[in-house]
């Protein structure tokens, strides 16, 4: 099955016998080594410097980072400032309402990017009502649509107003391009553009914002709690082992093809699935110039529905995802994330136009 949905990915046959190994106990120090290398290899990809950034791995799927991030971005006191343009930025919304932080959401419809000045407008109204912005938190790539947001100069709205800068790049990081030293924290995932299974999730974050984190919102996702023991070769809970350890495999592979070239094997892959789309047709629900590397959001046709599609589709062998939230009726989704052969993407083309164009 050629998996085009948002995670979970298709992944090399190395990734998947590294998740087949034998049980081994997390407090030995086989597993630690394990932990030790994924954790420097997520720094090293991202030219992160160890002494100023630390990643905490957590056991869960990627939303369990995001709010890792959350609890431990926002000092006391302070309000959360969330930039929304779909589902992934509301959900950060609902987490800071769950442990009692103060949000303003600012919120764009969902077929445009975040604009910075309207952003800036927002924080500096907050400001001179006397509200103190602790962190600005946005979605890298929103996965609801397929849109990038624009991260360097949401960074620089949050760096003038003293604020910690928080990232979801769960579906973005190897996927499209970013500086990840340019924020405080910054949220991921092992099953998208990394290619590893589902299971495990990362945040890295500045340390020195970590010193600071707090108050504690959670037991189970305190991040302070987790860099900190991670640090010393130690783990609060039990770990998701076989996944990390087909995590590992996953961090050296992405290591070998390199960051770059990964997000411009997405980057061909996209425009060849969407060169293929407009010649039957198929229209995008967003703007060439903010679409992501690897994901596409289409409009359903007239007359024809997701149902028939996802259906036609499944029995040659992929699957796709439909519209989000309110899109649903509306639209459909084709991800290229993942370990797919090359030949699948004309193949992908080939079925969907017979869907498209029956007859013809
Ligand atoms: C996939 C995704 C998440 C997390 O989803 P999980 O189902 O918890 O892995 C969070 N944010 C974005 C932008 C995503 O694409």
């Amino acid at each position: 099955m050629i998996l085009l949905n948002p995670g979970p990915v298709n992944v090399s046959d190395r990734v998947r016998q590294a998740a087949a190994m034998e049980p081994i106990c997390h407090r030995e120090p086989e597993y630690f080594d394990m932990q030790d290398e994924v954790r420097a290899r997520l720094l090293e990809l991202f030219d992160l410097p160890k002494s100023e950034f630390a990643v905490g791995l957590i056991a869960g799927s990627g939303t369990s980072a995001v709010e890792a991030m959350v609890c431990a971005g926002v000092p006391a006191g302070k309000r959360l400032v969330v930039v929304s343009n779909g589902v992934y930025g509301d959900r950060i919304a609902r987490m800071a309402e769950a442990h009692g932080i103060p949000c303003d959401e600012v919120r764009f419809p969902w077929e445009q990017a975040a604009d910075p000045e309207r952003v800036d407008e927002r924080v500096r109204a907050i400001e001179s009502a006397g509200g103190k912005i602790g962190a600005l938190a946005v979605i890298h790539h929103e996965t609801t649509t397929g849109l990038v947001n624009p991260i360097p100069e949401l960074a620089a709205i949050a760096r003038r107003a003293g604020a910690r800068f928080l990232v979801d790049s769960v579906s973005g990081l190897a996927g499209d391009p970013i500086d990840v030293a340019a924020t405080d924290f910054c949220a991921g995932t092992a099953g998208k553009c990394l290619q590893g299974l589902p299971g495990v999730s990362f945040v890295f974050a500045r340390r020195e914002c970590l010193r600071a984190a707090g108050p504690r919102r959670s037991v189970y996702l305190d991040l302070a709690d987790l860099c900190a023991r991670q640090d010393v070769r130690g783990t609060p809970f039990t770990p998701a082992v076989p996944i990390v350890n087909a995590f590992r495999e996953a961090l050296r592979e992405t290591a070998e093809e390199g960051v770059a070239a990964r997000i411009a094997r997405y980057g061909r892959a996209a425009a060849f699935l969407r060169a293929g789309y407009a010649r039957m047709g198929l229209a995008a629900w967003l703007p060439h110039d903010r679409r992501s590397n690897c994901l596409t959001t289409l409009r359903l046709p007239p007359g024809r529905t997701y149902a028939d599609l996802h259906d036609t589709l499944k029995r040659e062998g992929f699957v796709i995802y439909a519209g989000q939230g309110n899109l649903e009726r509306e639209a459909f989704r084709i991800c290229n994330m993942g370990w797919i052969p090359e030949a699948e993407f004309a193949r992908l083309l080939a079925v969907l136009e017979r869907w498209v164009r029956p007859g013809a």
